[in-house]
């Protein structure tokens, strides 16, 4: 009698463990149908427990994984073992909160069932946030801090894969290397503030005209590189025109100053058999030379 006394009151301390945690805590019948929802559950899915009380676990999740879940749970109470191998008891899940919003999950599953009486909980962690955290710092691993281009390791990395799939394919690829002009005499001038603007402005201006396709990336200081896969060297003049064009057009202002700007860019292609980019960026950077040598705000292709 006291150690019944004793589990009961063991029982009830659970119980207000699992009402009260911070995780979700999820339970469900036979049916699908929930029995119970915590606190935690309440805040990660914005139900109360007494109105998701009694309805399908499906109200819990995105549409497009309903019958996904169905045969989950299908398979989980089907298979004979109560302790399941971890890879099916841990899960990544997407969860629909009553918002409608969805978020990633982890999930761990657990069969509660005893004999004919079927019930499975999950314990259910929103993870978005992590999600979210590990994008953004992969974001600021990838790119340059002041113009949000590609930093040049990222350009560069993204660059070979490219150069290996265009070698292997035969198809044509170029480089632009762009090379702001008077650029010491911008910031002298009218100061770094402007600089700084100008180099934000011109990978603006860069990244509206060019395709999906294309990378670009911050080489350095105020030069930056442009790879063109499926672009041979006639397609790539013309693209590097217009962005010479555009740049020589734009007007920035800075207090109360106008400001124009002019670029000067190298053009190189891609030659069938190279694997690296290497000898690529060094021609479009001997272009460049020469169009800063032939007066700058100019292109130049460079000649095998
Ligand atoms: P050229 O036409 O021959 O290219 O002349 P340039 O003055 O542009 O070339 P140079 O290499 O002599 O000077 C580059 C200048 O770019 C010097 C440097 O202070 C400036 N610069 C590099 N990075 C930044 C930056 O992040 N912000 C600002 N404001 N200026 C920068
Ligand atoms: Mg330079
Ligand atoms: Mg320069």
């Amino acid at each position: 009698m006291l150690l019944f006394g004793k589990k009961a009151r063991i029982a009830d301390l659970c119980a207000q463990v699992a009402t009260r945690a911070e995780e979700a805590i999820v339970i469900i019948d036979r049916n699908s149908e929930i029995i119970f929802f915590n606190e935690g559950a309440e805040k990660v899915f914005g139900y109360t427990g007494s109105e998701i009380t009694g309805q399908k676990l499906d109200t819990l999740l995105p549409e497009r994984f309903h019958i996904q879940h169905d045969m989950m749970i299908h398979e989980f109470g089907n298979s004979d073992s109560r302790d399941k191998p971890s890879s099916e008891r841990h899960r990544q899940i997407y969860g629909r909160r009553k918002s409608g919003e969805e978020f990633v999950a982890s999930a761990s599953i657990f069969d509660l069932s005893r004999g004919d009486q079927k019930f499975y909980g999950a314990l259910v962690r929103d993870i978005s946030k992590n999600r979210k955290t590990e994008e953004e710092l992969l974001r600021l691993a990838a790119t340059d801090p002041l113009t949000g281009a590609f930093n040049r390791r990222e350009f560069t990395s993204i660059a070979e894969r490219e150069a290996l799939r265009a070698s292997r394919y035969h198809h044509p690829m170029s480089v632009l290397m762009l090379d702001l002009d008077h650029f010491k005499r911008l910031n002298d001038t009218y100061g770094h503030g402007a600089g700084d603007k100008a180099l934000q402005r011109f990978t603006m201006i860069c990244t509206n005209a060019l395709r999906n396709v294309d990378v670009f990336g911050r080489w350095g200081g105020e030069e930056f590189v442009a790879l063109l896969p499926e672009t041979d060297i006639q397609g790539a003049t013309v693209i590097a025109e217009r962005l010479r064009k555009l740049t020589a057009d734009n007007l920035l202002t800075f207090n109360d100053h106008k400001i124009n700007f002019t670029v000067s860019i190298g053009i190189a292609e891609f030659k069938d058999g190279e694997t690296s980019i290497d000898g690529v960026l060094g021609r479009a950077d001997n272009a460049v030379y020469d169009a800063k040598k032939a007066g700058r705000d100019r292109i130049s292709v460079f000649r095998n």
